[in-house]
């Protein structure tokens, strides 16, 4: 990161998020690897949006029009990072999009998890997607870097996913060109997803079907 300090700002969870996110982390009975299907859809959802948006606006493309999604494996720090050359997010769009809850289908399985009792709950959140919050059922800190199409600035989005996130300004150097990385930093018993073979077999079992190119990466050891 750049050496100019950047203001940072803090903000609270809405009490929904708070709630799932409660739910998410102490989901010992649900597969936890359907957090790499809710990124992986929601990086080939920003790059069809991206590809929507150029139909008016081709420039948005610049001379990176092929969408991608890259997966970046790194064991010896225990990163996961997942990476699109989406539509990216701007400050506004990462404060509504992670820090609130939008969807109405998230709201819906809230009240079904209320309902029902312990295990059974649990296993709802592999029945549904949950989207971005499952994040933290393997990870204890969670770093959104993102460059909306068009725009010269780029935003930091980082949570613990315990209440609370930070926002703030980073260098567009330290940002991808366009669209959004997620560093995961990976709980002590999730080390599995630095592991090329569990991934790979993750990928192709629940996005096999997703129309981007998804390619993995090894962090030299
Ligand atoms: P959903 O995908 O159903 O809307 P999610 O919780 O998975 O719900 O994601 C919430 C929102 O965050 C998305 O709708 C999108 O606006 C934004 N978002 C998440 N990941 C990305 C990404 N990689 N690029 C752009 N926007 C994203
Ligand atoms: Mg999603």
């Amino acid at each position: 990161m750049s050496e100019v300090e950047m203001p940072v700002e803090k903000h609270v969870f809405e009490a929904d998020v708070a709630k799932l996110l409660h739910l998410m982390v102490h989901s010992v009975y649900s597969d936890k690897n359907v957090f790499l299907r809710e990124l992986i859809s929601n990086a080939a959802d920003a790059c069809e949006k991206l590809r929507y948006e150029a139909i008016v606006a081709p420039e948005l493309l610049g001379s990176d029009a092929a969408p991608r999604i890259v997966l970046t494996l790194d064991e010896e720090k225990r990163r996961l990072i997942v990476e699109d050359n989406g539509i990216g997010m701007s400050r506004d769009e990462l404060v509504e999009s992670l820090g609130t809850i939008a969807r109405s289908g998230t709201r819906a399985f809230m009240e079904r998890i209320e309902a029902a009792q312990g295990k059974e709950g649990a296993q709802l959140i592999g029945q549904f997607g949950v989207g971005f919050y499952s994040v933290f059922m393997v990870a204890d800190n969670v770093d959104v870097v993102s460059r909306r199409a068009g725009s010269d600035k780029a935003w930091h989005w980082a949570s613990d996913g315990k209440g609370s996130y930070t926002v703030s300004a980073v260098e567009p150097a330290d940002a991808p060109p366009r669209g959004t990385r997620i560093t995961l930093h990976l709980k002590d018993d999730a080390n599995i997803y630095t592991s090329r073979w569990t991934i790979e077999r993750i990928v192709k079992e629940q996005s096999g079907h997703v129309p981007v190119p998804i390619s993995i990466i090894e962090k030299p050891g």
